[in-house]
């Protein structure tokens, strides 16, 4: 089943748009077997998680984190994932520069926004972005790559795409800026529920879980 589900994706999904497997609570074989299919990047939440199935997974693959991380997580995980898209504080960027200084790695980073101004949610607000961007090239082992968004979690349809298309907007802009230290290539948005609305707004990064794995039992 992962496998055709993959098949399928990859039919519908344009060039230029790649797909991060959001691989939270699956096992090692279960990402094996969306690799195997033709998955390139897996999208992993917790360190813990990573960890578990990181020796287990033998086909070559990218990882990218796509969760919330705590500082005290980072040292563990900076080796191991190709891509931070989660960077949400100078707290955090100051942790990923520090650790990546020590075994001399230059982190890709997406930094993450809080697009709708969620009051419980990480993310730089939408105002704060380019500031934050700017802030950020003091560090010399971080890359920012571009942003990434998840978007309220009840917002589906026509909702999440204008969500999506202040995303498009905020990118260009910061884009456009050229900013020191920021080669501004991806954009990461879209789940399971809204990634044609979110590559159709611009995405070239779409984040699925369920309609490759199916359902999950638990977060
Ligand atoms: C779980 C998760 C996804 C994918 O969710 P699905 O609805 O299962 O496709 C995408 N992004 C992040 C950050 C996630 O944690």
């Amino acid at each position: 089943m992962i496998e055709s589900n993959v098949r399928k994706l990859l039919d519908e999904i344009p060039p230029g748009v790649d797909i991060v497997a959001a691989a939270k609570t699956r096992s090692a074989s279960e990402i094996t077997c969306a690799v195997k299919a033709g998955v390139k990047i897996i999208g992993e939440n917790y360190a813990q998680e990573l960890l578990e199935v990181y020796d287990a997974v033998k086909e070559p693959v990218l990882w990218h984190f796509i969760g919330h991380i705590q500082t005290n997580k980072v040292r563990q995980i900076v080796e191991k994932v190709d891509m931070i898209e989660t960077l949400d504080s100078m707290r955090l960027a100051r942790e990923i520069d520090k650790r990546c200084a020590v075994i001399g790695k230059v982190m890709p980073v997406l930094v993450e926004i809080n697009i709708a101004r969620e009051s419980e949610k990480s993310g730089a607000r939408p105002e704060d972005t380019e500031d934050f961007v700017r802030a950020l090239a003091v560090y010399k082992n971080i890359e920012v790559k571009g942003l990434m968004t998840m978007g309220p979690p009840d917002a589906d349809g026509e909702e999440a795409r204008s969500y999506f298309r202040q995303a498009r907007v905020l990118f260009d802009k910061i884009k456009n800026l050229a900013l020191k230290g920021a080669d501004m290539k991806y954009l990461s948005m879209g789940m399971t529920s809204s990634y044609m609305a979110a590559v159709e707004e611009g995405a070239n990064l779409v984040r699925i879980g369920t309609k490759i794995f199916g359902e999950r039992n638990y977060d």
